[in-house]
């Protein structure tokens, strides 16, 4: 789950890391208040669950509690597309309004798991400010890392080491250590898979401070955390995504393809998704039903597959090991009805009741062509969207 950079600049201040003061609002009025408060010259920041906000506008200085009125009002009820947004963006409901600081140096400073060895890492850079992707592309060896231990945490040797690999002052040394270890608890406290901080500034006065903050929870561990729970922004996903959550559904959308792809198990998602691309297509998205999908969620699955406005065709493929397939072939079938979907579908199932599935799509009297297997479907889907080139 992902939350906003005023909560996470909450839960840092909870935890003793340094941030610029900061207050959020939801209106202009509002905004033009805290400016006051802050005194004047201060930085208008949208809040959205993106990074990316400084290079579209998303975060402007301003010089005066007026100017930081009028920028909050152009923000606010827009849609920021940033380059970790897709097309259509995402809305800005609330700015934050923070204190401004004299930046002498930006820094990089991130944690997240690492799957390989199965504990926390962080990651540090001198070259904070610009995207860790593309450090990590151009130059690798500026980035530095070091591991937590699982049972121990992260020692003070390694949080000054760190802090020394990001070259600060001497006299912010013991500072910065401080904060590394502040924020490893942050992560661990809160079972998060990413703390980022970019930038982390040493400002002219050599005080190191979080100057903007990423805090993403992990889903599968928020149980344990219901003061967290509430921290959700729903308005912030897509709402296809917010319907298959509510579902219980795993729904992923993909830029630029225009297969819908229907599946249960992550496995078959993958062969799914690569045998598309190797017929010279791609997937618009992927829907996992899971393994005990009972009719109504195959058809609110449907429903969202089919509201993606760039599904051409609907391919299905899945393996009913828990699910029936007569079950899902009648979900399939009440769906299309009901929504009365004139989309092309191939479909192949296999497992418990497959023939009975089939013979249900069979005769439902849909644009459904079954396939006996992956490579099978593979071959009508080329067909179908070769034959919805020629048509248009
Ligand atoms: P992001 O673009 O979404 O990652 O938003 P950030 O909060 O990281 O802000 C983007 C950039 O704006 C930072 O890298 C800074 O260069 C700049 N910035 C943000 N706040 C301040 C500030 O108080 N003073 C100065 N001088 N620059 C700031
Ligand atoms: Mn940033």
């Amino acid at each position: 789950m992902n939350i906003h950079e005023y909560q996470a600049r909450e839960i840092l201040e909870k935890y003793g890391v340094p941030t610029p003061r900061a207050e959020v609002a939801s209106s202009g009025e509002e905004a033009e208040e805290i400016a006051t408060r802050i005194g004047g010259r201060v930085v208008v920041k949208a809040q959205v669950h993106a990074g990316g906000r400084g290079k579209v506008g998303g975060v402007k200085l301003v010089d005066s509690p007026e100017q930081a009125r009028e920028v909050a009002e152009a923000l606010l009820g827009s849609r920021l597309v940033t380059k970790q947004t897709g097309v259509a963006g995402v809305p800005v409901e609330k700015v934050m309004i923070a204190e401004t600081l004299d930046i002498k140096d930006e820094l990089y400073l991130s944690i997240v798991i690492d799957g390989d060895i199965g504990a926390p890492v962080v990651m540090a850079s001198t070259e904070g400010g610009v995207e860790i992707e593309e450090v990590a592309e151009n130059t690798p060896e500026k980035i530095f890392r070091v591991a937590g231990d699982p049972l121990i945490g992260l020692t003070t040797y390694h949080a000054r080491d760190i802090a020394l690999a990001l070259g600060v002052p001497a006299e912010s040394l013991s500072a910065t250590t401080k904060l590394i270890i502040d924020l490893y608890r942050v992560f661990t406290e809160n079972d998060c898979s990413l703390v980022e901080i970019n930038p982390l500034v040493i400002t002219e006065d050599n005080k190191i401070v979080a100057l903007d903050a990423k805090i993403t929870l992990e889903d599968d561990a928020l149980f344990r955390h219901p003061d967290l729970v509430d921290l959700r922004d729903a308005n912030q996903q897509d709402p296809l995504e917010r319907r298959a959550d509510a579902a219980d559904l795993a729904y992923v959308k993909l830029e630029g393809g225009r297969v819908g792809c229907m599946v249960n198990g992550a496995g078959l998602a993958m062969a799914t998704m690569d045998i598309t691309k190797t017929i010279g297509a791609s997937p618009a998205n992927f829907l996992d039903i899971g393994g005990s999908a009972d009719q109504e969620r195959i058809e609110e699955a449907f429903k969202i597959i089919m509201d993606d406005a760039d599904v051409e065709i609907i391919l299905v493929n899945l393996f009913a090991g828990i699910a029936r397939a007569d079950v899902v072939a009648q979900g399939i079938v009440a769906a299309a009805k009901e929504t009365n979907a004139q989309l092309p579908m191939v479909v192949t199932m296999r497992g418990t009741n497959a023939e009975e599935g089939a013979r249900i799509l069979g005769e439902s009297g849909l644009n459904i062509t079954s396939a006996p297997d992956l490579a099978g479907a593979a071959d009508v889907l080329k067909q179908i969207l070769l034959e919805l080139e020629g048509a248009s």
